[in-house]
């Protein structure tokens, strides 16, 4: 049988890779590894937590029609592998995929069975506190990902393609729901 894909999106700081990680043991689920132009943080590994391209390279891939999407978000271009990801569904491996609405709209149009969720902030505060508590940007970056993160919501909530919203505002308790969502997704026990 193929497998599913899962498409994760959310404001940056909800907790998108967090969530994907856990979810991606609870399930047994491979996590897409996407390219993107943007530098790498000191703790970033290329391979491992992105492919990092030149502008070029990036815009090869493009041409090539080597992209299952893409989108440029704050300056730099992020996309996910088409191959790689068509090679695990049709192994019968789930697929997660982290990218932003852009992109999820693409997936969506291709991948019609995809399963497309948008993680929330529990609130404004919290969100602000992990943006801060994960230390990697500093104060002017963490403001504008904040002040991103409520156009991202709107735009995400016009796109018309999240089934379904999860507030992550417990770590365990916002995998759960995902991983009943799944369940419920491949049992086609749900009403579209
Ligand atoms: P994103 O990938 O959406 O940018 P991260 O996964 O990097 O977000 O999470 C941002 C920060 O919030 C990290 O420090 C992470 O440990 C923390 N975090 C994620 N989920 C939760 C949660 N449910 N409760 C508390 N902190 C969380």
């Amino acid at each position: 049988m193929q497998g599913k894909l899962i498409v994760i999106s959310g404001p940056s700081g909800v907790g998108k890779s967090t969530v994907t990680k856990k979810l991606a043991e609870r399930i047994g689920a491979v996590i897409s590894i996407s390219a993107t132009t943007r530098e790498p943080s000191p703790k970033e590994k290329h391979g491992r937590d992105y492919y990092f391209l030149t502008r070029e390279e990036f815009e090869k891939l493009i041409a090539d029609g080597k992209l299952l999407e893409y989108a440029e978000y704050m300056g730099n271009y992020y996309g996910t592998l088409a191959d790689t990801v068509k090679e695990h569904l049709s192994a019968g491996r789930d697929v997660i995929l982290e990218i932003e609405v852009q992109g999820a709209k693409e997936v969506e149009k291709k991948f019609p069975d995809a399963i497309i969720i948008y993680l929330l902030p529990p609130d404004d505060n919290e969100l602000i506190a992990r943006l801060t508590g994960r230390a990697r940007d500093d104060e002017a970056t963490i403001r504008r990902r904040f002040e991103n993160a409520k156009a991202e919501v709107a735009q995400a909530k016009a796109a018309g393609i999240y089934k379904y919203w999860v507030v992550n505002d417990n770590l365990d308790n916002a995998v759960d729901k995902i991983v009943r969502i799944v369940h419920k997704e491949k049992t086609g026990d749900n009403e579209k």
